[in-house]
């Protein structure tokens, strides 16, 4: 395994092009660079080099950027738009996304260092899908009428009337872990309901976010409705939380920074969203039919390099089955083909950069030096590029963080149980975060029993990490506030407001 090996996918001309052009940010329709003309490096993940440069905006872009939208959605024709108008621009966007889907696949793969096979088939469809879905809502946001009762004014009579408006100017900062589809999953319901936005990019993976921002110019959203930066969390990201003039701010990123980000709205009260971190529990138990829980459980943790916010990062196995549920993972785990994700062959690629690569190895330090046994893995792989290799703990206890903390990254503790009673249960919900969780079995009424106390947004059952634009995806306890995705996140962006009239 090479970062440079032969058989990689060429980049398409338009690919090529896209990066040797200096990426600006779209502020008011224009693309420009940061006013202070500052940029920073981008990297390819597989082999360490620099495939282009952003640019890093600051308090002052942020400012340009956040006036923009607000003055798009006070007096733009934005808001003069009819619902059907709208969301035939978010079904364009959509159908842009399908017409440039190897371009996106490319940039995407590259840029992160997700496989391409995967990026193709998963992060590029499900954006254009999420944009495809919210689309059909934007001519479907009711109020209702209201029968009231008013008991001090009697015999007067009142109609009275509720309307969804949208919610203004949103803020939102995104992570680098599905960087387009995370861009899509913000910005589908935003434009959807009629706000305007300043979209933040992550700093490690900017490239498919600004070529979704040229789509979405493309397929007509107007200028200064969506505004998109590239920079840094604290120069950039928190100027943005704490702008007066955004209305609300949605979130995705870690547990950390989601506080911060609290803090920051807090001084004039902002509404927000925030979808934060994971420790999530994956349960097989005795009866699961193994052909299925074996890759699934595998899968739950790898997919991605273990860079998913659900990642079934705690495995906890019946103790009949633990020996050979064990075997089955770290056999899978080996045979997983790691690479650059330029290879279609390849099935995990590198982590997204250095600090993670140092991150996720700081955390199989200490859980080697608190007595946390790898079954399989726990190396880098080669010399180049940030790779791991697939790893699974053994012999961890609660106390120790790689049970506790999320690793973001290829690496799951493995613990066995020996019933399906209030100790499992406790475990599997011992944690700040509720994400995900996983049940494989083949007993309807222990999944449903079970599924019923996981206290975890989702859970999957002989599946996961299934993701659909119609399901809302959110977390319990510290892993967030609100959902996104399906009729759900529309919430997010709108306010209610009531009239009510003397007739
Ligand atoms: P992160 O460090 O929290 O960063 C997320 C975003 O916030 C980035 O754009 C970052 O900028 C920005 N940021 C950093 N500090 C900030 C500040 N003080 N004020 C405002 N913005 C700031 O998270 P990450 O490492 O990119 O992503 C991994 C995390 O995201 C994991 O915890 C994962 O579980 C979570 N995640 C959750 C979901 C979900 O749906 N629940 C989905 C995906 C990921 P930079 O570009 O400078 O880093
Ligand atoms: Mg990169």
């Amino acid at each position: 395994m090479d970062g440079n090996d032969g058989g990689l996918t060429a980049l398409s001309p338009a690919v090529r092009k896209f990066l040797s052009q200096p990426k600006q940010v779209l502020i008011n329709g224009k693309w420009q660079s940061a006013q202070s003309g500052k940029t920073f490096e981008v990297f390819n993940p597989a082999n360490g080099e620099i495939i282009g440069h952003a640019a890093a905006c600051e308090k002052d872009d942020v400012d340009l950027a956040v006036r923009a939208a607000r003055k798009a959605f006070d007096e733009g024709p934005w808001r003069r738009m009819t619902a059907s108008e709208r969301g035939r621009i978010v079904w364009k966007i959509g159908d842009l996304i399908l017409k440039y889907a190897e371009d996106l696949a490319q940039l995407e793969s590259l840029d992160n260092g997700k496989p391409i096979a995967v990026a193709r088939a998963a992060d590029v469809l499900l954006a254009a899908d999420l944009f495809h879905y919210m689309a059909g809502w934007a001519t479907k946001i009711e109020g209702s009428t209201i029968p009231l009762s008013v008991p001090y004014t009697p015999g007067a009579e009142y109609h009275a009337y509720t309307r969804k408006e949208p919610i203004g100017v949103v803020g939102q900062i995104i992570p680098w872990n599905f960087p387009l589809l995370m861009a899509a999953w913000k910005l589908g319901p935003v434009l959807t309901t009629g706000c305007t936005v300043v979209l933040k990019l992550a700093e490690e993976t900017p490239m498919s976010g600004l070529r979704l921002a040229e789509i979405c110019q493309e397929a007509g959203v107007p200028d200064g409705v969506l505004n998109v930066l590239t920079g840094f969390g604290e120069p950039c990201g928190a100027p943005l939380a704490a702008h007066p003039l955004v209305d609300k701010i949605a979130f995705t990123g870690s547990t950390e920074v989601g506080k911060l980000i609290v803090k920051a709205a807090s001084h004039d009260l902002k509404k927000l969203s925030l979808e934060l971190g994971g420790k999530s529990p994956n349960i097989i138990l005795d009866d699961a039919d193994l052909d299925i829980a074996i890759p699934g459980a595998a899968s739950a943790i790898f997919f991605n390099q273990g860079q998913c916010c659900a990642a079934g990062s705690r495995l906890f196995v019946q103790e009949k089955i633990y020996d050979k549920v064990m075997d089955g993972i770290a056999k899978a785990a080996r045979g997983i083909k790691v690479g650059p994700g330029l290879d279609p062959s390849t099935q995990m690629g590198p982590l997204v950069s250095q600090i993670q690569f140092d991150r996720v190895s700081g955390f199989l330090k200490s859980g080697a030096d608190d007595g946390a046994k790898a079954l399989t893995g726990g190396k880098r792989i080669g010399d180049r590029g940030y790779f791991l290799e697939p790893t699974v703990l053994v012999d961890t206890t609660e106390k120790m963080s790689v049970y506790q903390d999320e690793i973001f990254g290829p690496v799951v503790t493995a613990t066995p149980f020996k019933e399906l009673d209030d100790d499992l249960i406790r475990r599997a919900n011992d944690t700040v975060f509720g994400l995900a969780s996983g049940i494989y079995s083949t007993n309807a009424s222990k999944i449903h029993r079970l599924a019923s106390r996981l206290r975890a947004g989702t859970v999957w059952v002989n599946c996961y990490n299934i993701f659909d634009a119609a399901l809302p995806f959110g977390g319990y306890k510290q892993s967030g506030w609100g959902r996104e995705m399906g009729q759900e996140v529309l919430k997010n962006y709108l306010e209610t407001k009531s009239v009510c009239i003397s007739l």
